[in-house]
């Protein structure tokens, strides 16, 4: 948990003063506990009455406020908090946590690019997108719980993303939460350590759409299921929206509890299939005029022809095509296009291990050996998790296995690395197109220009 500078937090009043002056009184001086944990801003407030004021008539100014300043969702929560003690002893209260900031590395953020107008819909999507569409329309109402599954890479997380954009849009007022599931694992053992699970449950029971990314990780996590089954109930009760993804259907996830398994079927499960070509090549076509860049018809029809599995690896062959015909100072032609992912369709290269590490320690111009040391810098922690993450991704290796040819390492290692750069790419736009490219260039077993 990190309290708000107290710069932050006169940036915050001064946003709900200029912007919603009519809701402002003159007791807001004397708020400013508070803290931002999770994706949700508590603030204190000395009563009751206050609180209710605050609840009923200026959710949408903080929220709004909080939002526009850390360019996050945020969800809002007015505490009742005793004035700080004058003796320096909380009494009975809980003592803040020491300064931090805006930049809370659990804090989830939208992608300002995956909302329902960038979403490409063709026949492996159709489903998956009008129940999220309905959803957002009449959160709690149409499908509920909404269970989107399919395999890396299809716009899972895009089409959550939409649905948060839709009802901010539609619902200022309303609250919801989007997170992966492993923040939500973590949050919890935090909680249960921090023997503040009431707070937890407050948080995550008093929301009106409540969206977990990549739910799969609930997997052979006992106790967080347990959580997460009492918050589904409490939510599911109160007609509150509940959506999750999952890289596989409700059954296939291992060791989940079957009033889980059951519970995830009771509203709507769609499943995001492979695109077709059409498809692809309409995503192309977006997602290059998205990014300014001029593709003539053959060079879609040639990236989407070659790239059939990952629309991520899509996107990561625009960016190199570009940056190739930057580099030729020519416009993008078929002959840009085959020379930056190769001349055959559909012929997936067999990614080597060696491959990764030659290609990864040239990005980031570290050595080999280096990469399959020890040290733990941060200049060579990164280029190791990036090499685990690709081996996961374009390879078949298991967890245990990229662990022993990276240089002796556990599968939580790699499992952790996996999930860190993953967590990351979505902050780091830079670091996407990095991956996308490497991705790319490895898949097509494209050299490196020298
Ligand atoms: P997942 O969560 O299923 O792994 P993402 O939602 O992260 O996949 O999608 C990966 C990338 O592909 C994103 O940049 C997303 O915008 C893009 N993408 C996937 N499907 C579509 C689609 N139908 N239309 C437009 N973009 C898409
Ligand atoms: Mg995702």
């Amino acid at each position: 948990m990190a309290a708000l500078t107290s710069s932050e937090w006169q940036d915050v009043l001064a946003y709900v003063r200029k912007n919603h002056a009519n809701v402002v009184r003159k007791w807001f001086d004397e708020l400013g506990d508070a803290a931002l944990d999770h994706g949700i801003l508590e603030i204190g407030c000395a009563n009751l009455p206050q609180q209710r004021y605050l609840t009923e008539q200026c959710i949408v100014a903080f929220t709004e406020a909080a939002q526009v300043l850390t360019s996050r969702l945020v969800t809002v929560r007015f505490l009742i908090v005793a004035p700080a003690p004058v003796n320096g002893h909380a009494n009975g209260h809980m003592p803040r946590p020491p300064a931090g900031s805006f930049d809370d590395d659990s804090m989830p953020t939208l992608n300002p690019e995956y909302t329902f107008d960038n979403f490409v819909v063709g026949p492996s999507n159709r489903l998956a997108h009008a129940a999220s569409i309905a959803v957002s329309e009449n959160p709690g109402e149409a499908y509920n719980p909404l269970f989107i599954h399919g395999s890396v890479g299809l716009g899972k997380t895009h089409l959550l993303q939409a649905i948060c954009h839709h009802v901010r849009m539609t619902r200022p007022d309303a609250q919801m939460l989007f997170l992966s599931c492993e923040t939500f694992n973590n949050h919890f053992i935090e909680a249960v350590e921090a023997g503040a699970l009431e707070r937890f449950r407050y948080r995550y029971r008093h929301v009106d759409v409540l969206l977990i990314d990549d739910i799969q990780f609930l997997s052979a996590r006992e106790r967080s299921q347990e959580e997460f089954f009492h918050t589904f109930n409490t939510l599911y009760q109160e007609r509150k929206q509940i959506v999750l993804s999952a890289d596989c259907c409700p059954r296939e996830i291992p060791s989940l509890e079957d009033r889980l398994t059951s519970r995830f079927n009771w509203g709507l499960v769609s499943r995001i299939d492979t695109p077709c070509l059409e498809t692809r090549m309409a995503i192309v076509q977006k997602k290059s005029r998205n990014r300014n860049v001029d593709l003539p018809e053959d060079v879609v029809h040639h990236l989407a022809s070659c790239i059939d599995s990952n629309t991520r690896e899509l996107e990561g062959a625009i960016t190199l095509v570009d940056a190739l015909s930057q580099q030729h100072g020519r416009p993008v032609d078929i002959e840009t296009a085959r020379e930056a992912i190769g001349e055959q369709p559909s012929v997936r290269h067999r990614v080597s291990v060696q491959a990764i590490l030659d290609d990864v320690a040239a990005q980031y111009a570290v050595t080999k050996a280096e990469l399959l040391g020890r040290r733990r810098h941060k200049s060579i922690a990164l280029p190791r998790q990036v090499c685990m993450y690709l081996a996961r991704n374009l390879t078949e290796l298991s967890l245990q296995e990229i662990g022993n040819r990276f240089g002796g390492r556990d599968h939580t290692t790699v499992m952790h690395a996996i999930r860190h750069v993953d967590h990351r790419r979505q902050e780091d736009h830079d670091l996407s197109v990095t991956l996308d490219e490497l991705s790319v260039r490895l898949a097509n077993g494209v050299q490196r220009p020298k």
